[in-house]
């Protein structure tokens, strides 16, 4: 039966892959922030033909998440992010408070927003998007690493307070993505470190990645879909690790 989804930053990358994978046999709903990136990644979408819907919607406004509330959602998946590299002792405040409001205090009130109609309709699947940065740390990304590691936690706590209902929180786990960000990093890191964007990849990117792999976006879309489905109902508060092998370390 088609369910209705509710994507937040799908306006590109990981959140738009998982809306077309889904749309086939669903509802779905892309949000993100900005009026104009969502209306042309529906059209985009449209002309290749998928259809969904857009919706304006910024995780840390709280007319935004009041208007969810309103609405009945069967599949909530928190994907918007951001990202921001720095040391600790030079992290600008607001910039860390930034990463943790839409990452993770973002996360919890969308969750807040779409359970009271998940209990009423006795069905629900909210899944979010970590990291490997969910269960492992690197240098210079405190904010982004702290509020990947909290997604977990917060899974943990509301799979618990739901597990009454037919309702399941998970949080996949990716390593490195093939986004069009992640390739356009690999060009800025050439010029920068002046080696070819080969070396980039090989020794920078995925480093920590033994499969030297790439995770395709279809492989995220895949789980999710396994995630909501019926073979997945006992499956919460679970992290999906999709990570070539990085935390075998
Ligand atoms: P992306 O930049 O293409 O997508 C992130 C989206 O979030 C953007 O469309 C942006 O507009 C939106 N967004 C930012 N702030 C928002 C807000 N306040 N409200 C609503 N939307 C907002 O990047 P992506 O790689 O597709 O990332 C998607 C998710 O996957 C993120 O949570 C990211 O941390 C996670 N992730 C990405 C990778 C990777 O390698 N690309 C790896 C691990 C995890």
């Amino acid at each position: 039966m088609k369910k209705k989804v509710f994507i937040t930053g799908a306006s590109s990358g990981i959140g738009e892959g998982i809306a077309k994978h889904l749309a086939k046999d669903h509802k779905v709903i892309i949000s993100d922030f900005s009026e104009s990136r969502v209306k042309q990644t529906q059209e985009k979408m449209s002309k290749q033909g998928f259809q969904v819907e857009a919706q304006v919607f910024d995780v840390t406004n709280e007319a935004h998440l009041q208007a969810l509330s309103e609405q009945s959602i069967d599949i909530l998946i928190n994907n918007a992010g951001i990202q921001y590299v720095s040391k600790i002792e030079d992290f600008p405040a607001e910039k860390w408070q930034q990463l943790i409001d839409v990452m993770l205090v973002g996360p919890a009130m969308t969750t807040r927003a779409v359970l009271r109609s998940m209990k009423q309709n006795n069905f629900g699947r909210i899944i979010n998007i970590g990291s490997v940065h969910s269960l492992v740390a690197s240098a210079y990304k405190s904010a982004y690493v702290s509020a990947k590691h909290g997604l977990i936690g917060l899974a943990k706590t509301v799979a618990l307070e739901v597990a009454a209902s037919d309702i399941t929180i998970n949080t996949v786990c990716p390593g490195y993505v093939d986004t069009d960000m992640v390739r356009n990093q690999i060009k800025q890191q050439a010029e920068v470190h002046q080696i070819s964007e080969a070396e980039v990849i090989d020794k920078i990117m995925l480093k920590n990645m033994p499969k030297k792999q790439f995770i395709e976006i279809l492989e995220l879309a895949g789980t999710v879909e396994f995630l909501i489905g019926p073979y997945a109902k006992n499956i919460t508060a679970q992290a999906f690790v999709l990570d070539g092998g990085w935390t075998a370390h």
